[in-house]
């Protein structure tokens, strides 16, 4: 319990608050009302330690970083915090001493889906250890009104339905109104001549908005540190001026009005894909203008040498979608600040560091000139500058070679390239995984490489124990504790003296026994959202990520339906009992990825409704996969399906999610897959299909040609046909037609199957059944669950943090 408050304290606080907000009581309140005035009585409990934090961070001038980002999927906040606060237990026996369920209130609360997936949730994961390590940090991001729609499964189609997280209020933020900045649009440069002969540039003729920052607190696991996430709304930048009857203001007057609401009206639901919307650069500039303009203030606050900036200060940025923060960081600096080009240069080539999330071409940042000029003209101009500069360098690095000034050109073809901009200013690079970073090196971004060896550097994704073990499943939280102390809740790498317990058959059966309970309450989740009833005795095998092609649940379902012929074919048949679990969002505007969503529902219903297999085979899609359903998800897997088509998923972090509740992986050899092996041992993953050397020469040289696969191997043949014949859907065969084209006609798209499912697919049946022999083996399997959990350790993202912190950051640890 945390020491200002005794239960009787903090039953008060709620008492209170509940009449404060609503005029009622425990007994008339509703859930919903309880939940709001649980989380005001737990903002009390957060906000000395807040303030005091940032004094102290303040008094000891430690140096900070802003983690930019355009999402941070932080996921709900009420049960984190109580963990994060160490009273979670206290806070629960307080509530059910006034006939409260603490899990209920839990579940009133929306889940701020400020993030797509991984990217964003990378973020929130990156601010809960950098703030129980007791580092300086700034999340910046944007309040989004509505985040990652809600997923409806209506006739097995997706249907994206507006997610208003903020309809209640949101009790965790603050609104700063004091720390608003003013962002511009629009308009024209204007020069003026100095006395010196120089010019001073300014910016005329633009559109305002007004950036109000709303502050979240991050809460250091029981030490006292409360860092801030602080996300930008816009408003209007003046009321309506009454007395102004001037039409052209009174147009102004509007259209301001106007680019303030819809700024951060939305987030854009497209993961590693970039769709060039004006809107979206828009919301780039946004958050990243006022989040520049409030570091330089800050700083200023406690120090007048401004070229010291980089020593106190350090910009990350979560991929390209923040790579502005450069030019604007020049544009602060000689507008406002008035430093001359070099001084300018020489701090923001210190301060700003870049991390790499995808080598897809689709998910590069490239705006055509004419919008980032209109949009942006002053911003504009100071890249053209940064380019011309850059551009002389590259020239009398490789004379004549004008291959280089192609490939590594900011501006070129009349586009800005973000992600070239960010590697030519920014002080460093890094990748997500280490097999990710080396591409980078030797592929992707080689000639860069070459150029700035010094600047690369790999840093392998983590994940937060605090969230995807203590919160998700307390069980083996709790377990763990009993056997090893609970020093791993701060120190991952504890986890690996759970390895002695590999032989004591007592701990084997309770540690199988509590994913047995997992599997349970996910059975009853399912029961209730589903109205499908899975067996917890079945292998649950599940793949929860973004629907995407690359990451091939398209190769997963054609296996179920595989495996779902053979049992038909051969009724008899010894066949282990699964439940294949999906669960994946897909952008609004992605056919084949919808399409797919589709399949999976139909097939689904076919099997699950067959009563011949005796419920053999069942499928199940969860609705509106998220942060909070993740949880129930990771916790009760037996199998964890990580199979993109290797080279392409740079990292993945669900993968490490799954490892470390005592899932064993069937993946392919690709992001930290790689690394996750590595430290389990290759007898406690199952490894399949092309490596990433592989499918980069195969793609080298046009592809493979998938026809050959399906004149040949009748089982997959089968299973194709299937797809067109009507077997799963009478009424139209035609409804899956394009899934099937994608795979083997080459007239449809650039190549047929550009991810090699079917090239990968006996591989992967293989492993498949290689799980299935294994499960039967029932010790065997625990030991390995057991030390999937033990070897984990790597996977925190505090060990990810401190590498940062080290090689990037060089932040020091608050003591206090
Ligand atoms: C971890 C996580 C992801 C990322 O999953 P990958 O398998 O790495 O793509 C996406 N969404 C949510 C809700 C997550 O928790």
């Amino acid at each position: 319990m945390a020491k200002m408050f005794s239960k009787e304290e903090f039953i008060k606080s709620v008492e209170d608050n509940l009449k404060l907000l609503y005029r009622k009581d425990v007994e008339s309140a509703s859930t919903q009302q309880l939940y709001q005035a649980v989380s005001y009585s737990v903002k009390e409990m957060i906000i000395e330690k807040w303030m005091s934090s940032q004094n102290e961070f303040e008094k000891q001038g430690a140096k900070m970083v802003y983690y930019m980002s355009m999402e941070f999927l932080v996921g709900r906040a009420l049960g984190n915090n109580l963990i994060n606060l160490g009273c979670y237990k206290e806070i629960a026996e307080a509530l059910d001493e006034i006939g409260v369920d603490l899990n209920l209130l839990e579940d009133e609360e929306p889940d701020p889906a400020l993030g797509n997936g991984g990217l964003g949730r990378l973020a929130a994961c990156f601010l809960d250890s950098l703030t129980t390590l007791g580092y300086r940090a700034y999340g910046c991001g944007i309040r989004y009104h509505y985040g990652m729609f809600k997923q409806k499964i209506d006739d097995g189609f997706q249907k994206e339905v507006p997610d208003n997280w903020l309809k209640d209020g949101y009790p965790f933020e603050l609104k700063r109104p004091e720390h608003a900045k003013e962002v511009r649009f629009g308009g024209y440069v204007n020069y003026v001549l100095k006395q010196d002969g120089t010019y001073d540039y300014i910016h005329e003729g633009y559109q305002s908005v007004k950036a109000v920052p709303y502050d979240i607190p991050i809460i250091g696991y029981k030490n006292n540190v409360v860092n801030t996430l602080r996300i930008w709304d816009a408003e209007p930048i003046n009321e309506f001026q009454l007395e102004s009857f001037d039409a052209g203001d009174y147009k102004k007057a509007l259209e301001q009005d106007n680019l303030a609401k819809t700024i951060t009206e939305v987030l854009y639901p497209k993961d590693d894909h970039m769709a060039g919307k004006e809107l979206r650069l828009k919301q780039q500039y946004f958050f990243i203008s006022a989040s520049v303009q409030r570091a330089v203030e800050a700083f200023k606050l406690g120090n007048d040498n401004i070229m010291e900036f980089p020593k106190y200060v350090c910009f990350q940025l979560n991929d390209t979608h923040p790579t502005i923060a450069i030019a604007e960081l020049m544009r602060v600096l000689m507008d406002d600040e008035m430093l001359e080009w070099d001084d300018a240069w020489e701090i923001t080539s210190h301060t700003c560091a870049y991390t790499n999330h995808t080598i897809m071409s689709e998910a590069l940042e490239k705006w055509p000139i004419e919008l980032f000029s209109r949009l942006l003209p002053r911003v504009y101009q100071i890249i053209e500058e940064i380019n011309r500069r850059f551009q002389a360098q590259i020239e009398a690095k490789y004379p004549g070679d004008t291959k280089k000034v192609e490939k590594m050109g900011i501006i070129y073809d009349g586009q800005v390239r973000m992600a070239n901009l960010a590697i030519a200013c920014g002080f460093s690079v890094n990748g997500v995984a280490r097999l990710h970073t080396e591409i980078l090196k030797k592929q992707e971004l080689k000639d860069f490489y070459e150029m700035f060896p010094e600047k690369f550097s790999n840093k392998t994704n983590g994940i937060t124990q605090r969230r995807f073990l203590c919160h998700a499943n307390p069980l083996l939280a709790d377990w763990i504790t009993d056997k090893i102390g609970d020093e791993w809740i701060t120190n991952l790498s504890e986890l690996s003296k759970l390895k002695l317990y590999t032989e004591d058959e007592k701990a084997l059966n309770e540690f199988m026994t509590i994913k047995f309970k997992n599997k349970q309450r996910l059975a009853k989740y399912v029961l209730e959202h589903n109205g499908v009833e899975i067996d917890p005795h079945s292998i649950f095998d599940i793949q929860v990520k973004r629907l995407h092609e690359y990451k091939r649940q398209l190769l997963n379902i054609l296996h179920i339906m595989y495996l779902y012929n053979r049992i038909k074919e051969r009724p008899d048949i010894d066949f282990y009992p699964r439940t294949f679990i999906f669960g994946a969002k897909a952008a609004a505007g992605y056919h084949i990825a919808k399409l797919t969503i589709k399949l999976i529902n139909t097939v689904a219903d076919i099997i699950n409704n067959d009563a011949s297999i005796h419920g053999k085979l069942k499928v199940v899609f969860i609705e509106d996969y998220r942060v909070s359903n993740a949880e129930l998800l990771f916790a009760a897997a037996d199998v964890s399906e990580q199979i993109s088509t290797a080279s392409k998923e740079a990292s993945g972090t669900g993968n490490m999610k799954f490892m470390l509740n005592g899932a064993i992986t069937i993946g392919t050899m690709d992001g930290a897959n790689v690394e996750i092996v590595e430290e389990v041992g290759d007898d406690n993953a199952v490894i399949f299909g092309l490596s990433a050397q592989e499918v980069i020469e195969y793609e080298n040289h046009g592809g493979y040609d998938p026809v050959e696969i399906f004149n040949s191997d009748p089982d997959i043949r089968k299973v194709l046909m299937q797809l067109i014949n009507g077997f799963y859907n009478p009424g139209d065969t035609e409804l899956f037609r394009d899934i099937y084209n994608s795979l083997l006609n080459t007239k449809s798209s650039s190549r047929a199957d550009t991810y090699f499912i079917l090239k990968d697919f006996k591989s992967y049946a293989n492993a498949q059944e290689k799980i299935e022999e294994f499960y039967r083996d029932k010790n065997r399997w625990a030991k390995a669950a057991l030390l999937n959990t033990a070897c984990s350790g790597k996977f925190s993202s505090d060990r990810t943090i401190e590498e940062y912190v080290k090689d990037i950051w060089k932040l020091e640890k608050a003591n206090f």
